[in-house]
């Protein structure tokens, strides 16, 4: 860790080359705490690009917290539409009510009440009452354990609690107590443009000259390789129904928040969004599929319920590795199912809904209409 005199000097240059050299975000043209939160929720898992033009869309539309706590979910999630993990919206909106109704739609002020808004952690706060109102907290997420490690030439798991609590003690005395909103994202800049995850380029760093990694030539290795936590492989099989006009029909989010991925159940992986009929499969994906769609839908006749292939999707989510089995089922009429709702297949990506239903839709689009048995040669 660097000490005494040496961190007026570090804290010069890195601030310096940080007033030089940022990007232009459209988040650091305000001080507004509200689109400073926003853009660091977006953030989370978002590439900076991927974010931009989502983050000026939602801020058209709610262009204050009170606006997004008075908005329907619906509205919200269909912002959102296309960022992923649709828990992030939920918990903003949420947080907004709060605001709203605890703290009279002001951002709060105070680490504590920032912490017991959902959705927001340690970094988050730190985050955006740093940048907002200049209070000295350090930020660490991920992208700045990487900085520190390297400049302190840190091995190991970074994530392990001893590892990560010193990281903070560090970060915290790293901070510039002047400028702690400039300072954290002056780390977070240097992570994210030149001490980047692979190929740092230490050449062009301002902080180079206190880099005990750089000096020691292990900076590429650092942080050490976690343990990887093993994939979790999952097969499901969707159905995908279609009438004669082209349209489909969607379930509506399942009422739990609770449910995990068990036998009959896939609500996580549709994030909790409106998604096509579908269930959790080891053997026959066909055979499985016909049983539930038989619980779905009680009325439906043998006749009712043939379908086919329509290729195969592939969807990554954290350590889910998912295999979708979308079958088409091409029917006169749509069933009735209480909750759901008819929609144009071909529409169904401008609809409230994940990523992930998004493909099986492009799947099953893309593959013949099945062609009911009495029919065949
Ligand atoms: Fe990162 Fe290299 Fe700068 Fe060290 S010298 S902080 S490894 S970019």
């Amino acid at each position: 860790m660097l000490q005494g005199r040496e961190l007026a000097p570090f804290r010069k240059r890195l601030l310096g080359w940080f007033r030089q050299f940022r990007r232009d975000l459209p988040w650091r043209r305000t001080k507004d705490p509200y689109r400073i939160w926003l853009s660091e929720i977006m953030l989370q898992q978002t590439r900076v690009a991927a974010a931009i033009p989502y983050y000026e869309r939602f801020l058209e539309r709610f262009p204050d917290i009170q606006t997004l706590a008075a908005a329907p979910q619906e509205e919200v999630l269909r912002l959102w539409s296309g960022l992923g993990y649709y828990s992030r919206a939920r918990n903003l909106q949420k947080a907004a009510q709060q605001i709203v109704a605890k703290h009279g739609g002001r951002f709060p002020r105070s680490a504590e009440e920032v912490l017991a808004l959902p959705g927001i952690g340690e970094y988050t706060a730190a985050a955006v009452l740093s940048i907002a109102f200049g209070e000295k907290y350090a930020v660490l997420d991920g992208n700045v354990a990487r900085v520190l490690a390297r400049l302190g030439a840190i091995r190991g798991d970074l994530r392990a609690s001893q590892r990560w609590q010193k990281l903070q003690e560090t970060a915290d005395k790293y901070l510039d107590p002047k400028s702690p909103g400039d300072w954290n994202q002056a780390m977070m800049e240097l992570g994210a443009t030149l001490c980047t995850p692979k190929s740092p380029q230490c050449l062009l760093c301002p902080v180079s000259q206190f880099c005990e990694g750089r000096k020691l030539g292990i900076a590429e290795s650092l942080p050490e390789k976690r343990k990887k936590r093993a994939t979790v492989e999952v097969t499901l099989a969707v159905a995908v129904f279609m009438d004669g006009n082209g349209s489909t029909f969607l379930l509506p989010p399942p009422v739990s928040t609770e449910v995990s991925i068990s036998a009959d159940h896939i609500p996580t992986l549709v994030s909790r969004m409106w998604h096509f009929p579908a269930v959790s499969v080891t053997g026959d994906p066909a055979a499985k599929l016909r049983v539930y769609l038989r619980k779905l839908l009680p009325g439906a006749r043998n006749g009712d319920l043939r379908f086919a292939a329509a290729g195969k999707v592939r969807h990554a989510v954290t350590y889910r590795d998912i295999t979708l089995l979308p079958f088409r089922v091409d029917v006169k009429k749509l069933p009735e199912v209480p909750g759901a709702k008819h929609v144009a297949l071909a529409g169904v990506s401008s609809f409230t809904v994940s990523n992930l239903t998004r493909k099986v839709a492009r799947a099953a689009l893309a593959a013949a209409p099945h062609v009911p048995e009495e029919r065949r040669e």
